[in-house]
Protein backbone atom coordinates (compact mmCIF):
# COMPACT_ATOMS: atom_id res chain seq x y z
CA UNK A 1 0.00 0.00 0.00
CA UNK A 2 0.64 3.47 -0.63
CA UNK A 3 1.73 3.93 3.03
CA UNK A 4 1.88 0.66 4.41
CA UNK A 5 3.56 1.64 7.90
CA UNK A 6 1.94 4.68 8.81
CA UNK A 7 0.10 4.95 11.93
CA UNK A 8 -1.97 8.03 11.33
CA UNK A 9 -4.72 9.58 13.72
CA UNK A 10 -7.99 11.33 12.30
CA UNK A 11 -9.86 13.84 14.76
CA UNK A 12 -13.54 14.06 14.20
CA UNK A 13 -13.18 11.05 11.56
CA UNK A 14 -16.52 9.44 12.96
CA UNK A 15 -18.63 10.12 9.92
CA UNK A 16 -18.13 12.50 6.90
CA UNK A 17 -14.66 12.98 5.18
CA UNK A 18 -12.90 11.72 8.53
CA UNK A 19 -14.44 8.10 7.46
CA UNK A 20 -13.59 8.16 4.11
CA UNK A 21 -10.09 9.31 4.85
CA UNK A 22 -9.36 6.30 7.62
CA UNK A 23 -11.05 3.75 5.36
CA UNK A 24 -8.50 5.25 2.58
CA UNK A 25 -5.12 5.38 4.47
CA UNK A 26 -6.54 1.56 6.18
CA UNK A 27 -7.04 0.39 2.99
CA UNK A 28 -3.56 1.69 1.94
CA UNK A 29 -1.84 -0.54 4.29
CA UNK A 30 -1.84 2.61 7.76
CA UNK A 31 -2.79 1.95 11.07
CA UNK A 32 -5.42 4.69 11.36
CA UNK A 33 -6.79 6.21 15.08
CA UNK A 34 -10.08 7.38 14.58
CA UNK A 35 -11.13 9.96 17.35
CA UNK A 36 -14.46 11.90 17.42
CA UNK A 37 -16.35 13.43 20.21
CA UNK A 38 -18.86 11.19 19.62
CA UNK A 39 -16.80 8.06 20.59
CA UNK A 40 -19.70 5.58 20.19
CA UNK A 41 -19.61 6.19 16.22
CA UNK A 42 -16.09 6.16 16.12
CA UNK A 43 -15.89 2.63 17.86
CA UNK A 44 -18.86 1.65 15.27
CA UNK A 45 -16.42 2.90 12.10
CA UNK A 46 -13.47 1.37 13.68
CA UNK A 47 -15.24 -1.91 13.88
CA UNK A 48 -16.61 -1.33 10.30
CA UNK A 49 -13.15 -0.73 9.34
CA UNK A 50 -11.42 -3.75 11.40
CA UNK A 51 -14.26 -6.24 9.72
CA UNK A 52 -12.43 -5.88 6.17
CA UNK A 53 -8.84 -5.16 7.51
CA UNK A 54 -8.15 -7.05 10.82
CA UNK A 55 -6.28 -4.80 13.28
CA UNK A 56 -6.36 -1.92 10.81
CA UNK A 57 -8.50 0.37 12.84
CA UNK A 58 -8.25 1.68 16.91
CA UNK A 59 -11.39 4.22 18.19
CA UNK A 60 -11.36 7.01 20.86
CA UNK A 61 -13.59 9.71 22.03
CA UNK A 62 -11.80 12.97 21.85
CA UNK A 63 -12.95 16.46 22.01
CA UNK A 64 -10.58 18.30 19.97
CA UNK A 65 -11.49 21.16 22.13
CA UNK A 66 -10.32 20.26 25.16
CA UNK A 67 -6.10 20.07 26.28
CA UNK A 68 -7.02 17.01 28.84
CA UNK A 69 -8.49 14.92 26.03
CA UNK A 70 -5.48 15.59 23.55
CA UNK A 71 -2.56 14.60 25.76
CA UNK A 72 -4.85 11.48 27.15
CA UNK A 73 -5.59 10.59 23.55
CA UNK A 74 -2.23 11.05 21.45
CA UNK A 75 -0.57 8.84 24.63
CA UNK A 76 -3.60 5.81 23.91
CA UNK A 77 -3.12 5.95 20.58
CA UNK A 78 0.98 6.23 20.80
CA UNK A 79 0.82 3.00 22.93
CA UNK A 80 -2.00 1.31 20.71
CA UNK A 81 -0.39 2.28 17.30
CA UNK A 82 3.04 1.72 18.27
CA UNK A 83 3.89 5.59 17.56
CA UNK A 84 2.47 8.06 15.53
CA UNK A 85 3.69 9.40 11.56
CA UNK A 86 0.46 11.61 10.64
CA UNK A 87 -1.94 13.52 12.12
CA UNK A 88 -5.02 14.48 10.46
CA UNK A 89 -6.46 16.91 12.00
CA UNK A 90 -10.21 17.04 10.55
CA UNK A 91 -12.64 17.49 13.04
CA UNK A 92 -14.09 20.76 12.68
CA UNK A 93 -18.02 22.41 13.28
CA UNK A 94 -19.74 25.32 11.04
CA UNK A 95 -21.86 27.79 12.68
CA UNK A 96 -25.34 29.49 12.17
CA UNK A 97 -24.78 32.07 9.39
CA UNK A 98 -25.27 35.34 11.18
CA UNK A 99 -24.11 39.07 9.84
CA UNK A 100 -21.66 40.81 12.14
CA UNK A 101 -24.77 42.60 14.00
CA UNK A 102 -26.57 39.14 14.71
CA UNK A 103 -23.11 36.92 15.63
CA UNK A 104 -22.31 35.94 19.06
CA UNK A 105 -19.37 35.80 21.16
CA UNK A 106 -20.08 32.42 21.91
CA UNK A 107 -20.18 30.75 18.15
CA UNK A 108 -16.55 32.58 17.51
CA UNK A 109 -15.82 31.29 21.15
CA UNK A 110 -16.99 27.46 20.27
CA UNK A 111 -15.81 27.88 16.17
CA UNK A 112 -11.81 29.10 17.87
CA UNK A 113 -11.66 26.38 20.16
CA UNK A 114 -13.02 23.94 17.78
CA UNK A 115 -11.74 24.79 14.07
CA UNK A 116 -8.44 26.59 15.39
CA UNK A 117 -7.26 25.57 18.66
CA UNK A 118 -7.36 22.33 18.26
CA UNK A 119 -4.87 22.44 15.53
CA UNK A 120 -2.14 23.82 17.61
CA UNK A 121 -2.94 21.22 20.88
CA UNK A 122 -3.03 18.59 18.14
CA UNK A 123 0.57 19.52 16.86
CA UNK A 124 2.29 20.37 20.06
CA UNK A 125 1.13 17.10 21.61
CA UNK A 126 1.82 15.15 18.51
CA UNK A 127 5.19 16.18 17.50
CA UNK A 128 7.29 14.23 20.14
CA UNK A 129 5.89 11.29 18.83
CA UNK A 130 6.19 12.73 15.21
CA UNK A 131 9.96 13.45 15.08
CA UNK A 132 10.24 10.37 16.46
CA UNK A 133 8.20 8.59 13.82
CA UNK A 134 9.76 10.61 11.13
CA UNK A 135 8.96 10.81 8.24
CA UNK A 136 5.59 12.25 9.26
CA UNK A 137 3.06 14.61 8.32
CA UNK A 138 0.28 16.46 9.39
CA UNK A 139 -2.37 17.13 7.52
CA UNK A 140 -4.83 20.12 8.11
CA UNK A 141 -8.38 20.10 6.78
CA UNK A 142 -9.06 23.89 6.28
CA UNK A 143 -11.83 25.08 3.75
CA UNK A 144 -11.83 27.13 0.67
CA UNK A 145 -14.15 29.43 3.46
CA UNK A 146 -10.40 29.85 5.10
CA UNK A 147 -9.05 31.59 1.62
CA UNK A 148 -12.20 33.19 -0.03
CA UNK A 149 -15.07 34.99 2.36
CA UNK A 150 -18.98 34.89 2.31
CA UNK A 151 -21.57 36.72 4.15
CA UNK A 152 -22.40 35.57 7.11
CA UNK A 153 -19.42 33.12 7.94
CA UNK A 154 -17.01 35.16 9.63
CA UNK A 155 -16.27 32.95 12.42
CA UNK A 156 -15.98 30.11 10.06
CA UNK A 157 -13.91 32.21 7.22
CA UNK A 158 -11.46 33.46 10.19
CA UNK A 159 -10.82 30.46 12.26
CA UNK A 160 -10.10 28.82 8.61
CA UNK A 161 -7.90 30.80 7.49
CA UNK A 162 -5.90 30.56 10.58
CA UNK A 163 -5.67 26.94 10.21
CA UNK A 164 -4.40 27.63 6.40
CA UNK A 165 -1.61 30.43 7.93
CA UNK A 166 -0.96 28.04 11.19
CA UNK A 167 -0.21 25.10 9.04
CA UNK A 168 2.43 27.20 7.27
CA UNK A 169 4.25 28.37 10.80
CA UNK A 170 4.40 24.66 11.89
CA UNK A 171 5.88 23.71 8.17
CA UNK A 172 8.77 26.14 8.92
CA UNK A 173 9.06 25.41 12.52
CA UNK A 174 9.50 22.14 11.86
CA UNK A 175 11.79 22.59 8.69
CA UNK A 176 13.94 24.61 10.59
CA UNK A 177 14.54 22.37 13.03
CA UNK A 178 15.06 19.39 10.62
CA UNK A 179 12.26 17.36 11.94
CA UNK A 180 11.44 15.65 8.95
CA UNK A 181 7.75 16.33 9.80
CA UNK A 182 5.51 18.06 6.61
CA UNK A 183 2.66 20.04 7.47
CA UNK A 184 0.39 20.60 4.98
CA UNK A 185 -3.06 22.13 4.50
CA UNK A 186 -6.59 21.42 2.74
CA UNK A 187 -9.22 23.16 1.47
CA UNK A 188 -12.67 21.39 0.33
CA UNK A 189 -15.30 22.98 -1.47
CA UNK A 190 -18.87 21.47 -0.49
CA UNK A 191 -18.85 18.05 -0.51
CA UNK A 192 -21.13 15.49 0.30
CA UNK A 193 -21.19 15.07 4.21
CA UNK A 194 -23.85 15.91 7.19
CA UNK A 195 -21.92 19.07 7.63
CA UNK A 196 -24.31 20.22 4.17
CA UNK A 197 -27.37 19.37 6.27
CA UNK A 198 -28.72 23.25 6.84
CA UNK A 199 -28.10 23.39 3.01
CA UNK A 200 -30.84 20.96 2.92
CA UNK A 201 -32.75 22.18 5.41
CA UNK A 202 -32.78 25.56 3.44
CA UNK A 203 -33.75 23.29 0.36
CA UNK A 204 -37.15 22.03 1.70
CA UNK A 205 -35.36 18.66 2.58
CA UNK A 206 -34.36 17.94 -1.15
CA UNK A 207 -31.08 16.89 -0.96
CA UNK A 208 -30.56 17.02 -4.94
CA UNK A 209 -31.85 20.48 -5.22
CA UNK A 210 -29.65 21.12 -2.39
CA UNK A 211 -26.48 19.54 -4.15
CA UNK A 212 -27.79 21.31 -7.43
CA UNK A 213 -28.11 24.53 -6.08
CA UNK A 214 -24.84 24.53 -3.93
CA UNK A 215 -23.32 22.98 -7.17
CA UNK A 216 -24.17 26.46 -9.57
CA UNK A 217 -20.61 28.07 -8.34
CA UNK A 218 -18.50 25.33 -8.91
CA UNK A 219 -16.92 24.94 -12.65
CA UNK A 220 -17.03 21.27 -12.77
CA UNK A 221 -20.64 21.43 -12.31
CA UNK A 222 -21.01 19.08 -9.23
CA UNK A 223 -20.49 19.32 -5.22
CA UNK A 224 -17.50 17.12 -4.31
CA UNK A 225 -17.88 12.93 -2.71
CA UNK A 226 -15.46 12.42 0.64
CA UNK A 227 -13.18 10.01 -2.00
CA UNK A 228 -12.22 13.67 -3.62
CA UNK A 229 -10.76 14.71 -0.50
CA UNK A 230 -9.44 11.91 0.69
CA UNK A 231 -7.16 10.94 -2.22
CA UNK A 232 -5.59 14.18 -1.38
CA UNK A 233 -4.96 13.20 2.28
CA UNK A 234 -3.77 9.85 1.04
CA UNK A 235 -0.85 11.59 -0.76
CA UNK A 236 0.05 13.92 1.89
CA UNK A 237 0.06 11.13 4.51
CA UNK A 238 2.45 9.03 2.53
CA UNK A 239 6.17 9.35 1.60
CA UNK A 240 5.55 10.64 -2.07
CA UNK A 241 4.84 14.02 -0.77
CA UNK A 242 8.15 13.90 0.77
CA UNK A 243 8.92 17.59 -0.86
CA UNK A 244 6.16 19.30 -0.02
CA UNK A 245 5.63 21.60 3.12
CA UNK A 246 3.82 24.74 4.03
CA UNK A 247 1.27 24.32 0.98
CA UNK A 248 -2.46 24.48 0.57
CA UNK A 249 -4.50 22.20 -1.82
CA UNK A 250 -7.65 23.43 -2.66
CA UNK A 251 -10.21 20.15 -3.28
CA UNK A 252 -13.10 22.59 -5.03
CA UNK A 253 -14.06 22.23 -8.75
CA UNK A 254 -12.21 24.63 -9.62
CA UNK A 255 -14.54 27.27 -7.66
CA UNK A 256 -11.50 29.16 -6.49
CA UNK A 257 -9.83 29.86 -10.20
CA UNK A 258 -12.55 31.98 -10.94
P1 LIG B 1 -19.13 16.27 9.59
O1 LIG B 1 -19.99 17.17 10.38
O2 LIG B 1 -19.71 15.18 8.77
O3 LIG B 1 -18.01 15.60 10.51
C1 LIG B 1 -17.38 16.31 11.54
C2 LIG B 1 -17.09 15.34 12.67
O4 LIG B 1 -16.45 16.08 13.70
C3 LIG B 1 -18.35 14.70 13.26
O5 LIG B 1 -18.19 13.30 13.32
C4 LIG B 1 -18.43 15.32 14.66
O6 LIG B 1 -18.94 14.42 15.64
C5 LIG B 1 -16.98 15.66 14.93
N1 LIG B 1 -16.81 16.72 15.92
C6 LIG B 1 -17.56 17.83 16.10
N2 LIG B 1 -17.08 18.55 17.13
C7 LIG B 1 -15.99 17.88 17.60
C8 LIG B 1 -15.08 18.10 18.66
N3 LIG B 1 -15.19 19.16 19.47
N4 LIG B 1 -14.08 17.21 18.85
C9 LIG B 1 -13.98 16.12 18.04
N5 LIG B 1 -14.82 15.84 17.04
C10 LIG B 1 -15.82 16.72 16.83
O7 LIG B 1 -18.25 17.25 8.68
P2 LIG B 1 -17.23 16.96 7.50
O8 LIG B 1 -17.80 17.55 6.29
O9 LIG B 1 -16.78 15.56 7.49
O10 LIG B 1 -16.07 17.93 8.00
C11 LIG B 1 -14.75 17.52 8.25
C12 LIG B 1 -13.85 18.74 8.11
O11 LIG B 1 -13.90 19.21 6.77
C13 LIG B 1 -14.24 19.93 8.98
O12 LIG B 1 -13.08 20.55 9.50
C14 LIG B 1 -14.93 20.86 8.01
O13 LIG B 1 -14.88 22.21 8.41
C15 LIG B 1 -14.13 20.60 6.76
N6 LIG B 1 -14.81 20.96 5.51
C16 LIG B 1 -15.94 20.31 5.10
C17 LIG B 1 -16.56 20.69 3.91
C18 LIG B 1 -17.82 20.01 3.41
O14 LIG B 1 -18.50 20.58 2.57
N7 LIG B 1 -18.16 18.84 3.87
C19 LIG B 1 -16.02 21.73 3.14
C20 LIG B 1 -14.87 22.37 3.59
C21 LIG B 1 -14.26 21.97 4.77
Amino acid sequence: GRVSGKKALITGAAGGLGEAMAFMLAREGATVAVSDIDGGRAAALADRINAEIPGAAFAYAHDVASEDDWTRVIEAVAADLGGLSVLVNNAGIGGPLALVEQDTVENWQRQYEINLRSIMLGAKYAMPHLRAAAPASIINISSIAGLAAAPGMGAYNATKAGVWMYTKTLALEAAKADWNVRCNSVHPVFIKTPILDPFIAMAGGDEAKAAERLARGIPLKRIGEPDDVAYCVLYLASDESKFVTGSEFKIDGGMTAQ
